[in-house]
């Protein structure tokens, strides 16, 4: 039995940089892998099956383990019958890549059950057919994303400073979002080098500084549950930020605050939205 672990991600600064002729779009960010993550166990056996801890995600050919899966069996030598079994830690349809991230432990688990051997590029190159945040939840820790979000530079990695994760029970569509980004100018462009630069520094003022995503000046004005949790968020002091599309808020915690207690004191007063304490973590 093997089992990896799918971290989730947050953006530490995203913006949107244009629309293709192709319909997708062009980002520039700056990704950062949390310890919030899906813990993936793959087994040899005589048939296919995927299962999950979460039924509400359907484990059909839609989701994006089976698909991870599909992308790597014509490279099995031998028979390709296996089980897989997901345990859902990371909310779905957040802005945190859950699906992106299950889908690469299922790219990085069946090359080691199989012995393919296959390199870390080998692996982001299958995976980026498969979802544009797929190679970045290949390689964690702390990376620039261009093109749709697949073309990677390392960044020097990050201290594991606490963080918040707040997920309000609302929905946001990836697909609407972007709708909305080809309707509107936007007002104030993410300054993606500054938030490179601050990463460099390892210093949490200069990244908190530099925190930014097109998606808030996007989302948050028709998406009010948002707005009030982030005014909410600002009056205990925190500086959230909205992760990929969201709905999904995150909050860096300097370390000499206690994490645990700002989560204990939101939990009391949120009751639509689930709060979650989790740390940075590095790369491979
Ligand atoms: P991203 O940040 O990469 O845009 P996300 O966090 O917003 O992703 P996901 O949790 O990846 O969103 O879910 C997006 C869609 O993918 C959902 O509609 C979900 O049904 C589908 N999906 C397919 N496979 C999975 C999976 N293994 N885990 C979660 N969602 C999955």
């Amino acid at each position: 039995m093997i089992e990896e672990k799918g971290y989730g991600k947050i953006n530490l600064a995203l913006c949107i940089t244009g629309r293709r002729p192709d319909g997708y779009h062009d980002i520039d960010t700056v990704f950062q892998s949390i310890a919030l993550c899906d813990t993936i166990r793959l087994e040899r056996a005589d048939d296919v099956q995927l299962t999950c801890s979460e039924p509400a995600l359907p484990c059909d050919r839609s989701n994006l383990a089976y698909k991870a899966y599909e992308a790597m069996r014509p490279y099995c030598k031998g028979s390709s019958g296996v089980h897989i079994h997901i345990e859902k830690h990371i909310p779905i349809a957040a802005g945190l890549a859950g699906g992106s991230t299950d889908c690469a432990a299922v790219l990085r688990g069946l090359n080691r059950l199989w012995q393919l051997h296959f390199s870390d590029s080998r692996l982001c190159e299958i995976g980026a057919a498969l979802g544009a945040d797929v190679p970045f939840c290949i390689r964690g820790g702390t990376a620039r994303g261009t093109g749709v979000g697949e073309v990677l530079k390392r960044l020097p990695s990050l201290p594991d400073w606490p963080v918040l994760i707040i997920h309000p029970h609302v929905a946001v569509h990836t697909g609407e979002a972007y709708e909305l980004f080809d309707r509107q100018t936007i007002q104030s462009p993410v300054d993606i080098n500054a938030q490179e630069a601050a990463v460099r520094t390892g210093v949490l003022e200069r990244v908190m500084d530099s925190l930014g995503n097109t998606f808030e000046e996007l989302v948050i004005p028709i998406v009010p549950e948002i707005r009030h949790l982030k005014q909410m968020l600002h009056r205990e002091g925190l500086r959230p930020l909205m992760s990929g599309s969201g709905p999904t808020l995150f909050a860096l915690i300097p370390p000499q605050h206690k994490h645990h207690e700002i989560a204990a004191r939101l939990r009391a007063v949120l009751q639509d939205a689930d709060i979650f304490t989790s740390t940075l973590v590095t790369g491979e």
